[in-house]
């Protein structure tokens, strides 16, 4: 018989809730005792409000009730990103979580917007997709299931209050048996022959063994940084932004079922709006602005009262090579961090549990298990780093130096290919793992103004009237298929108010 277990988590930030949680739900207390250590005195990193659709399956998958969680986390609807000012001033597009209309004819959309798109008739491709729209009209109901509906052709997301979620799993967990210590570690033991973590101390003097080892202690990496001395790469050189200012504002009437991202001249500013509260921070790169002026920046950029001081934060982009090493598996910040702009963080929380859970072996695992976990993470770490680094590179402002560094600077010879592919044939590979699909790329090379100097030669079956005709179908449906869809607004209060 199997032996059962020992998994110690080290961390109760996103990342350690949502592994006790994950664990306690999918093995469960059969396969492994869970016992998580937090120290109240270092706390949370406090930030990480925006997520991705795939929270929605996480949750899911878990057991999770969405209205309760949206209740007790305060939460809103997210269906994409709203890019102000990236691209070139005056610019404005939206990454959805949906796609831009519909294929034609077997042809992917964007190929045959590219071929109309000089056309009076034909708007900018934002005008195509029911996400998209629906954002912007402050509009949100549930995806339908018809798949020959408009409305069918998203999907969504949240964003939430990072402490309150942690809150609502470490419940969720507590109840599924997993055992909390408060306390702050003070010391780490290896076995001497396989170096291999044998136990962690306490500052209490309380010792705790364990199987494995689940570094979630956020940017410090006890564990695996600290103890093991895995290998950091750093990506600054291509996401150069390092410092973040956050601050809540108070809420304005308008509930955005989006967070929006404006570009400035050292770094970009978020809103992330949330029933209680709205979130603002400003990521910047230190070499081009001061710590005063990004705060003062960040203040002036917002729309409600500030509800206290900005709060500094510091970071490089970049990730342990090999986040699962001997038996350390870091997740979250503990295993590395790629800005926040496309909220990936936490999709690569998400990832990382479900990846361990899937090849979850026995205590004593074969290399060939930590070589495909770690493969597995390159992937999704490397798709996520040429995304995130293109909306920098793909860009036509010449009003800061941030901007002039971003156009110039050698960018991986994987993302030179992709923007390549699409500015030579329209083509965007799609992957089935890791992120992002074809419309994320596709509104970011067309919103960011590459276009696309060839396409699909297929497109050509239809005449340029039948698919301007098509096009200006799509955007018939989707006015009228939003006609019937309520405010975001009532969509919270009906659902999952967390007013009293
Ligand atoms: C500016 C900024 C904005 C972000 N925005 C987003 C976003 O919108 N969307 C998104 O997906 N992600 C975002 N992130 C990332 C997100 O915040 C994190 O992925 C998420 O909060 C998980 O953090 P964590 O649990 O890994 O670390 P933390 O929250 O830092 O938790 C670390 C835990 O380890 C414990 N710990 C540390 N040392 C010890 C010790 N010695 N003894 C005992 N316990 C210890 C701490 O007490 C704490 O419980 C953002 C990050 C930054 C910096």
């Amino acid at each position: 018989m199997l032996k059962k277990l020992e998994i110690v988590i080290v961390g109760g930030g996103t990342a350690g809730w949502m592994c006790a949680a994950a664990l306690a739900s999918l093995a469960g207390e059969k396969v492994c005792n869970i016992t998580l250590v937090e120290s109240d005195e270092i706390g949370s990193v406090g930030v990480g409000e925006a997520t991705l659709p795939h929270m929605k399956f996480f949750n899911d998958r878990i057991g999770i009730d969405e209205a309760d969680m949206m209740k007790q986390t305060q939460a809103t609807i997210k269906l994409g990103i709203q890019f102000v000012d990236w691209g070139s001033l005056g610019n404005s597009y939206v990454h959805p979580f949906g796609s831009h209309g519909a294929r034609i004819d077997g042809v992917e959309f964007h190929q045959q917007w590219a071929r109309v798109r000089h056309l009076d008739a034909i708007k900018p491709i934002d005008a195509y997709s029911f996400a998209i729209q629906s954002a912007l009209q402050n509009k949100f109901q549930f995806p339908g299931q018809d798949q020959q509906n408009i409305n069918s052709t998203f999907s969504y997301a949240y964003h939430f209050d990072a402490g309150l979620y942690a809150n609502y799993l470490r419940r969720f967990a507590e109840q599924k048996h997993v055992k909390r210590v408060e306390g702050k570690i003070t010391h780490i033991t290896n076995h001497p022959d396989s170096g291999n973590i044998a136990s962690i101390l306490l500052e209490s003097g309380e010792k705790i063994s364990g199987d494995y080892f689940i570094d979630c202690s956020g940017f410090r990496s006890l564990l695996l940084g600290k103890n093991l001395q895995a290998q950091f790469e750093d990506w600054s050189k291509w996401l150069v932004c390092d410092k973040a200012f956050a601050v809540a504002s108070k809420v304005t009437d308008e509930l955005p079922p989006y967070t929006q991202s404006k570009a400035k001249a050292a770094g970009w500013q978020w809103r992330i709006p949330l029933q209680h509260r709205t979130g603002n921070g400003y990521v910047f790169c230190s070499d081009f602005i001061s710590d005063d002026e990004a705060a003062n920046s960040l203040l002036q950029g917002i729309n409600g009262e500030a509800l206290s001081e900005p709060r500094l934060l510091k970071f490089t982009s970049g990730r342990y090579k090999k986040s699962w090493t001997k038996n350390c598996i870091a997740v979250g910040l503990a295993s590395g961090f790629l800005e926040p702009l496309e909220s990936t963080s936490i999709y690569l929380i998400k990832a990382s549990i479900l990846n361990f859970i899937k090849l979850l072996p026995g205590a004593n695992p074969q290399q060939a298990i930590l070589d495909e976990y770690n493969r597995l993470m390159d992937i999704e770490y490397e798709r996520i780093r040429d995304f995130l680094i293109l909306h920098y590179h793909l860009n036509q402002r010449d009003d800061s130096e941030l901007w002039r560094y971003c156009r110039a600077m050698e960018v991986p010879d994987s993302l030179k290919e992709k923007i390549h592919l699409f500015k030579h044939r329209g083509y965007v590979d799609s992957y089935t793992y890791g992120l992002f699909s074809v419309p994320s790329w596709v509104s970011v090379l067309a919103g960011q103004n590459l276009v696309q100097e060839g396409m699909d030669p297929f497109a050509s079956k239809l005449s340029v009237e039948a698919a301007s005709q098509k096009l200006q179908g799509i955007y018939q449906n989707i006015a009228s298929a939003l006609d019937d869809t309520p405010t975001h607004k009532a969509f919270i209060a009906n659902y999952c108010s967390a007013r009293p």
